[in-house]
């Protein structure tokens, strides 16, 4: 039978490290880690970005974002991405707190869900600038499919002060 795969967009964040540089290697190996997963393949890699967090005082995030091909469904790949976050030793304490490792399902083709473990698109993807531009890098003319805006558009219309990219 052929083999089905659907297009995702998910969003990547860390700040436990110590410092910067750790974040960076967490982002970058679960990157890594992800595209090793049966089911799914890594098809674009936003760059790097450092982002000043929201809510009380903690070290700077470092996120991305990434497009994949799944050949799981929305729950398999929530269920997914809760293991890799684990395997990166994120504790799960009170919102906003320091985390190693924040692994976001974005988008799964043109699905719109609202169920009690998953809502699809993220329903804060519009209002953060740290998405919006790693999206818009790699996918600027993926329809958002409640508003019907492209990611690029998105991109423009949310605040992105702090969201610096990185160099390599
Ligand atoms: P948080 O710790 O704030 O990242 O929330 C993680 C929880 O949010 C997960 O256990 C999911 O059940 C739930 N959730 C709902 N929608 C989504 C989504 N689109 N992506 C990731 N987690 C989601």
């Amino acid at each position: 039978m052929k083999r089905q795969f659907a297009r995702v967009a998910i969003a990547l964040g860390s700040n436990l490290g110590s410092d910067v540089g750790n974040s960076r290697e967490t982002v970058r190996k679960s990157l890594e880690t992800l595209g090793n997963t049966e089911g799914i393949e890594l098809i674009h890699a936003s760059s790097l970005y450092q982002t000043t967090p929201v809510g009380p005082p903690q070290p700077n995030y470092v996120n991305a974002c990434a497009v994949l091909a799944v050949e799981l469904s929305p729950l398999a790949l929530l269920d997914t991405l809760l293991a890799i976050e684990a395997q990166f030793g994120r504790v799960r304490r009170e919102r906003w707190q320091a985390r190693t490792l924040d692994l976001d399902l974005l988008l799964y083709q043109d699905l719109i869900l609202d169920s009690p473990r998953l809502t699809i698109p993220h329903p804060r993807m519009q209002e953060r600038g740290f998405v919006l531009v790693p999206l818009a890098e790699i996918a600027p003319d993926w329809q958002e499919p409640i508003t019907g805006k492209s990611i690029a558009q998105l991109a423009k219309e949310v605040d992105t002060q702090g969201v610096i990219k990185l160099e390599l």
